[in-house]
């Protein structure tokens, strides 16, 4: 959905709760949520009643703007800027709502990515690269004294399909191994660089070949590109943000791995994520 078809939506509130209403967004209750009697109806703007339990609820019930106060049009405008990657301490000028309200708006579209992301247990597989990177922290360099302070980050890319990320407690082979296991499909072909950590591989059932980024960047298929890609894809990224905390780092990891896995088709799948539809 382009720009000037949402502004068409979002030029009266009818349209812009019918849109967010067929994408899931807002729910649709046949039934009293809280007796289940099915005796409704609604009784003003945006309210409706149980004849029943004699209990109201919002329009917004159990979606994601129940505490947002703002208009529909305003939300769907909200979305749109996120996904264009506006930060909210300018988007909100745009939107004409305070920085504190837009800075809700997107804190809530994160946590719904992370719920959408971290339900995805589908195993990668077939040839797959996996790397580590380091993040944080304001000295330079990695897997050594420079590493002190950030945070590892491990990253798993199957190539023509998905990229998974997660944060790591270190880059010990254990831990790598483990997440290795959890998440791509054994007898997969899996390619890294020479880092220690991942000699075991082919001890698990995995088929293994690795680069030596000191001699060659490639060698034939045999590569980590993708996977490097990624990771600069995210620090490109995170420098627009001068400084995530440590808190809230892995939600913006979470939404960067979701935006590189669903670059083509970003509108519909954030929707999916707002509409909770997996
Ligand atoms: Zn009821």
């Amino acid at each position: 959905m382009n720009l000037v078809e949402l502004l068409q939506i979002a030029s009266s509130e009818e349209k812009a709760e019918g849109f967010l209403r067929e994408r899931g967004v807002l729910k649709t209750f046949d039934s009293c949520p809280f007796c289940h009697a099915k005796n409704i109806g609604k009784i003003r703007r945006n309210f409706y009643k149980c004849y029943k339990c004699k209990k109201e609820w919002s329009v917004r019930k159990d979606s994601i703007l129940e505490d947002l106060k703002i208009p529909f049009s305003k939300f769907i405008l909200a979305v749109k800027l996120f996904i264009l990657e506006v930060p909210a301490h300018k988007s909100h000028k745009e939107l004409d709502l305070a920085y504190n309200t837009t800075h809700k708006i997107y804190t809530k579209l994160r946590q719904c990515i992370y719920k959408f992301v971290s339900k995805d247990d589908q195993l990668l597989s077939g040839e797959v690269e996996i790397d580590e990177s380091y993040f944080g922290g304001k000295r330079k360099g990695s897997r050594g004294r420079g590493a002190k302070n950030k945070i590892p980050v491990f990253g798993i890319l199957e190539r023509n399909g998905k990229v998974k990320v997660e944060i790591v407690k270190d880059v010990s082979a254990e831990t790598l191994l483990r997440e290795t296991i959890k998440k791509v499909k054994r007898g997969s072909l899996i390619y890294t660089d020479k880092f220690k950590s991942y000699d075991g591989l082919v001890m698990y059932g995995f088929k293994h070949e690795r680069i030596d980024k000191s001699v060659k960047f490639a060698n034939g298929k045999v590569y980590i590109n993708g996977i490097e890609g990624f990771w600069s894809y995210v620090k490109e990224r995170l420098l627009k943000f001068h400084g995530v905390s440590k808190d809230n780092f892995i939600y913006y990891l979470k939404e960067l791995e979701f935006r590189y896995n669903f670059m083509d088709n970003i509108d519909d799948s954030l929707y999916k994520c707002l509409g909770g539809i997996n």
